[in-house]
């Protein structure tokens, strides 16, 4: 199954449009929403490195699709997910379940 409810991000996984306000305009370089303060991208919470003895010394967010709910390198919520901009897709799949033809698909004619 594919799940279509996320955002579209372009070539560099940033947001298109805001998912939180829907602005669409982002300066080049920019990191976060010049609206509403939201990410520009779908960032995991992030995961802390340690060296051997146990000091933290790095921590690695990563960037992930629109439609992640949880990080696919790391295994942690996303931040759409935390702001509840994506449901869970415990949800997503009850409400496919109810409609066979969610997408509009037209019966062919025979
Ligand atoms: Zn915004
Ligand atoms: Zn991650």
């Amino acid at each position: 199954m594919i799940y279509n409810d996320g955002y579209k991000t372009d070539g560099n996984l940033r947001f298109v449009n805001c998912p939180k306000c829907g602005n669409e305009e982002y300066s080049e370089e920019a990191k976060y929403c010049r609206i509403c303060g939201f990410s520009a991208y779908n960032e995991c919470e992030g995961s802390p490195e340690y060296d051997n003895f146990g000091n933290v010394i790095d921590f690695n967010v990563h960037r992930n699709v629109g439609n992640a709910r949880y990080c696919e390198y790391c295994g942690k919520p996303t931040m759409l997910f935390n702001e509840k901009l994506l449901k869970p897709y415990t949800e997503v799949q009850a409400e496919q379940a109810e409609d066979p033809f969610p997408f509009d698909e037209a019966l062919p004619f025979n």
